[in-house]
């Protein structure tokens, strides 16, 4: 039997023209070289904040969002990131920056912080080329640098947490203690992204294709050289995880474009103290914040405040409504009775999440996340972001057709 049913979950409510996220782009430049990474770094790349406004205004005017996702490139290699990050709260939208943190210190942070900041995704993981003590440490060495980032959040405070991972073929093995590094640091850490790895790479069978002309796989800013995995998909994800934590479950997901039953992104969100992971919410729990969020602000929901995720036991009365809550609720109940100094503790919640981007059929059909949250703008059209350097290059997707034999 298959780990899950996707008729099971809730399919995150997202669609092109009402979205929990957009992505942003304000420069292409970055202080590291990640092996995953998806986007040319270009040094001399920054945008104008002209040319930033008018694409918030695209944003605003094709698309309801939650929060606006700045990232690059490395958004704080931006000269202008507290302008931006300013226009964009007085837009009413959350800017939450996705970077590496190389160039974060606490001064800049209480800058960003007061400019309205409301949010950081740090991607950290062992392919970023990082310098110092953190060169060559693996995934479970690197929580020691997660745990910096997420205690220099939390003393300012306020501001929501999250960690991004690329997956790597031989790095699999290390999500399952990354999972529970965040379940140990529920209070500070919101949320935890594992992105499986993607490349163009030699052992595809397929000719690429720019309108009717041929391109050479080699060109393509996202490739190796050399063959590698890339086809991990968010269950071999889930079923690594589950190898230590036989309980995760996940409750909300996103299908891909040509498959119903591929999990683009995967949603798990999970009661905790630090101490003991108490329980998942169910789907019912999911629809009623996205569904309340809607009916309330007019959108849908991304990121939530640390306010927020710290009502662990407000939101246990959603369980009448929702079997994954109730049996949390029982677990936690079971638990303080038998120690009730357990009532004084906070009952965090955090959302863990997977991530598996374009895949391949045989036929050359590409399978994208079907309404893409990570949109961007490109010459005055929304485009998905994991894809840009094709518009960049090519002015179009590239098509894959199988190799005649
Ligand atoms: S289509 Fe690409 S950019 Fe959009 S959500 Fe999926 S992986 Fe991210």
């Amino acid at each position: 039997m298959a780990e899950i049913e996707n008729r099971d979950l809730y399919r995150l409510p997202w669609s092109l023209p009402d979205n929990g996220i957009s992505w942003l782009e304000p420069t292409s430049a970055c202080n590291l070289a990640c092996d995953g990474c998806y986007r040319e770094n270009v040094k001399e790349s920054h945008k104008t904040m002209d040319q930033v406004k008018t694409e918030l205004d695209l944003f605003q005017r094709l698309r309801k969002s939650d929060c606006i996702s700045i990232a690059g490139g490395d958004p704080l290699m931006y000269p202008e990131i507290i302008p931006l990050v300013r226009e964009i709260k007085r837009r009413g939208l959350k800017p939450i920056i996705n970077t590496n943190g190389g160039k974060l210190t606490r001064e800049l942070l209480h800058e960003l912080k007061t400019a309205g900041v409301f949010g950081f995704t740090f991607h950290v993981d062992s392919r970023q080329g990082r310098a110092g003590e953190w060169r060559g440490k693996n995934e479970v060495e690197l929580n020691a640098l997660r745990l910096q980032y997420a205690e220099m959040l939390a003393s300012e405070g306020g501001i929501a947490c999250s960690f991004n991972s690329t997956v790597y073929e031989d790095t699999l093995q290390y999500v399952p203690e990354m999972a529970a590094w965040a379940g140990r640091h529920i209070d500070i850490v919101h949320t935890m992204v594992f992105i499986a790895f993607r490349h163009v790479v030699p052992q595809m069978p397929f000719d690429w294709y720019a309108g009717g002309k041929q391109v050479d796989w080699s060109d393509i800013a996202y490739h190796s050289d050399r063959e590698r995995k890339v086809d991990i998909l968010s269950t071999d994800v889930l079923r690594k995880i589950r190898e230590e934590s036989p309980d995760f479950t996940p409750s909300g997901f996103l299908n891909g474009t040509e498959k119903a039953d591929s999990y683009k992104w995967l949603l798990a969100v999970r009661f905790g103290n630090g101490k003991n992971v108490f329980g998942y919410a169910g789907p019912k729990f999911l629809e009623a914040m996205m569904a309340g969020y809607h009916f309330a602000k007019d959108r849908y929901l991304s990121y939530a405040s640390p306010g927020l995720m710290r009502l662990g036991k407000t939101a246990l009365l959603l369980s009448p409504l929702d079997r994954g809550t109730r049996k949390t609720a029982t677990r936690y109940l079971a638990a303080a009775l038998r120690n009730p100094l357990l009532f004084f503790r906070r009952l965090n919640i955090q959302t863990v999440m997977f991530i598996q981007p374009i895949d391949f059929l045989e036929d050359g059909t590409q399978v994208m996340c079907d309404s893409c949250p990570d949109i961007t703008v490109h010459e005055g059209k929304l485009v998905w972001s994991c894809r840009l350097e094709e518009r960049k290059a090519y002015g179009t997707w590239l098509r894959t057709v199988p190799v005649k034999n």
